[in-house]
């Protein structure tokens, strides 16, 4: 659990064109072992940078609960597995918005998502009316009760949380080092709760939201900080490699 873990998540960005950035990211990574580093290009990539960036570790942005079926346009956590991904990213506070994702369908994707032998990286996070009320913690948690499964066999290793404040995706704000412990210790009372002590101890915690590679090394020593959940930063290497370096 000392590892951290960084994240990038490309979103709806990548074509091949973007393919030498992720070979870039993978030589580098490999020589920074004291940091974990994983890439979630989108679905049409998944299998390309399997295939080019061996060592870094690929997810996919979704998966739908079903394993296979009449689903036009829809993709299986077996699927992209199948295409080489390792994890799912499920529950983004975009799914949520664009897609009217509801935690019992987030819990019910990562429910899929393990049976196919996926790790798990499930979003929370609240809006900024939420936190301008004083609400965030209690939304936060209530968000996360719902959309995480009863019970995950080894939940340290399968299942990361990331806290990402809607208000601070993408705009260049992000929550005081202070606000983030305070988030990360309401998070980890609730893993401690469901999957007890060990495990609920062992689960990464990561925070997302406009981490770059000068606000990295001071967001992510913030207490309970286990790693980063990086969007538009990831989708350059030499951005992304900065935050693992500051990691
Ligand atoms: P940004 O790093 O672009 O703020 O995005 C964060 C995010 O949503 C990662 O999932």
């Amino acid at each position: 659990t000392e590892r951290p873990y960084v994240v990038g998540n490309w979103k709806m960005n990548g074509t091949r064109a973007m393919l030498s950035e992720a070979r870039a990211i993978d030589r580098s990574s490999q020589r920074l072992m004291k940091v974990e580093v994983a890439l979630a290009p989108p679905f049409t990539l998944i299998h390309a940078v399997h295939k080019e960036a061996a060592q870094l570790a690929i997810g996919a942005q979704d998966c739908h609960t079903d394993e296979d079926g009449a689903r036009t346009g829809d993709i299986s956590a077996a699927m992209v597995a199948d295409a080489g991904a390792k994890f799912v990213i499920l529950g983004h506070s975009e799914r949520r918005e664009g897609h009217g994702e509801t935690d019992a369908l987030v819990r019910k994707k990562a429910e899929a998502a393990l049976a196919a032998g996926l790790r798990l990286i499930i979003c929370c996070g609240e809006s900024e009316q939420v936190r301008d009320a004083g609400a965030a913690e209690d939304f936060v948690t209530t968000q996360l009760r719902g959309s995480l499964p009863d019970s995950i066999e080894d939940a340290g290793a399968n299942l990361s949380v990331a806290y990402e404040p809607i208000w601070a995706i993408g705009t260049g704000r992000t929550p005081t080092v202070s606000d983030i412990g305070a988030m990360h210790r309401a998070i980890r009372a609730l893993l401690v709760e469901r999957f007890g002590e060990d495990e609920g101890a062992a689960i990464r915690i990561l925070y997302g939201g406009s981490v770059n590679p000068d606000n990295a090394n001071e967001l992510l020593a913030a207490d309970e900080v286990g790693g980063a959940l990086v969007g538009g930063a990831s989708l350059a290497a030499e951005s992304f490699l900065g935050i693992v370096v500051a990691a």
